[in-house]
């Protein structure tokens, strides 16, 4: 996939701007606060109708504007095609279009323009809390699996509603009738998200290994474990296997739930670890070997993209080459060397000779 050009209009600190690409390494040069990250967000946005920093649309409006509009040409599945995002400050639902047709939902034009974003927090994610983690494999199956992201968005909106059930049942027991509803439910598609995520973290962990392996000379073996809930034996196990684990784990904290007034249980917990030649990198790795990792893991959720979609993932690297010593750039940059590729940094060195510099100064494209 490449995207050709960009049109932003009301995005973030962005007026009116259009900006052509290079099919290969694009460099958004800037100062800070200038609106590199901004232009990053809007590449992933357009191709997933999700932001990395917001969950709220109204954010990416340019203060004060009544919309904010993104429309890019995209050059994918062989042909070329125009995706366009429409936002409002309000509550006002946002409107998608694909080669000029109305769209619904951003599973619509899943596949078109995938990107993977990889920032200076990533490098971190193996020593940061399990939410990170979390997010990380989120975000990473959603981009490859449309209706694990339903089931994502279904799984968050039951949570929700038990939460406030067990929050009110305090001073309205008569709410609790319908909590083995909501209960089933949870465990139903619980089970759904830990299947995806036992395969996903599978084929993450064997393709991140072979990166690592590459990169430490084959000291190291890298070895990811998914970690669920602890009465689910076997994550690949049949969905109504699975169900049946999650019930048993509810009822054992039943109690426990009705007196903290919080979901204690589920996949809403899950976290995977990563271990070297045995090693907890979490407790024992040292800086070096946690990047290295963290480098690997996103090698790989690029790799099952492109295996995914059939092409090359659009690769977006905010400011995360300049954090890092010349041997690791130099592995990151030889691993990326097809596919289409977006560098943000505010010092560009040695990276100009890379492909088109793109300048940006306080909103503009100069
Ligand atoms: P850095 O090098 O520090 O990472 P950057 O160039 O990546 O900087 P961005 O994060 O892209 O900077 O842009 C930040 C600027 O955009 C901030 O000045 C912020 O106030 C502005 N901004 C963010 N959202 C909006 C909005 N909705 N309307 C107008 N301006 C906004
Ligand atoms: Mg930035």
């Amino acid at each position: 996939m490449k995207l050709n050009e960009l049109k932003l209009r009301s995005f973030r600190n962005y007026g009116e701007t259009a900006v052509a690409f290079d099919p290969g390494v694009n460099l958004i040069v800037g100062d800070n606060a200038q609106g590199k990250t901004n232009l990053l967000e809007a590449i992933a946005y357009l191709g997933s109708g999700k932001s990395f920093r917001t969950q709220k649309t109204g954010e990416l409006v340019r203060f004060g504007g009544e919309f904010g509009e993104i429309e890019g040409k995209v050059f994918s599945q062989d042909r070329e095609q125009t995706l366009r995002w429409v936002l409002f400050p309000g509550s006002r639902p946002r409107q998608l279009w694909r080669n000029g047709a109305k769209k619904k939902s951003n599973r619509d034009i899943a596949g078109v323009l995938p990107t993977v974003l990889f920032c200076p927090e990533d490098l971190m994610i193996l020593k940061l809390g399990a939410a990170q983690r979390r997010r990380f494999g989120d975000s990473a199956l959603c981009g490859l699996r449309p209706n694990y992201d339903a089931a994502l968005t279904e799984y968050s909106r039951i949570l929700d509603q038990k939460s406030r059930i067990l929050k009110d049942h305090f001073d309205h027991p008569e709410v609790l009738e319908i909590l083995p509803e909501y209960n089933t439910r949870l465990c139903q598609v619980g089970a759904l998200l830990i299947s995806y995520r036992a395969r996903f973290y599978d084929s993450l962990g064997k393709a991140a290994a072979k990166y690592h392996s590459q990169f430490s000379g084959g000291t190291e073996e890298f070895s990811l474990e998914y970690k669920t809930v602890s009465t689910v034996s076997d994550p690949f196990a049949p969905v109504s296997v699975l169900t049946q684990n999650l019930l048993d784990h509810l009822d054992s904290h039943h109690r426990a739930e009705l007196e903290t007034g919080q979901c204690l249980t589920g996949p809403h917990k899950d976290d995977f670890t990563v271990t070297l030649s045995g090693i907890d990198l979490k407790a024992y790795g040292s800086q070096g070997q946690t990047r290295t990792a963290a480098i690997s893991l996103k090698l790989a959720q690029r790799e099952l993209m492109a295996r995914e979609w059939g092409e090359e993932p659009v690769l977006l690297l905010d400011d995360v080459l300049s954090e890092l010593d010349s041997g690791r750039q130099d592995f990151v940059l030889n691993q990326i060397t097809t596919g289409q590729v977006f560098i943000t940094c505010c010092e560009p060195g040695r990276f100009t000779r890379l492909g088109k510099t793109i300048v940006i100064q306080n909103g503009n494209v100069m």
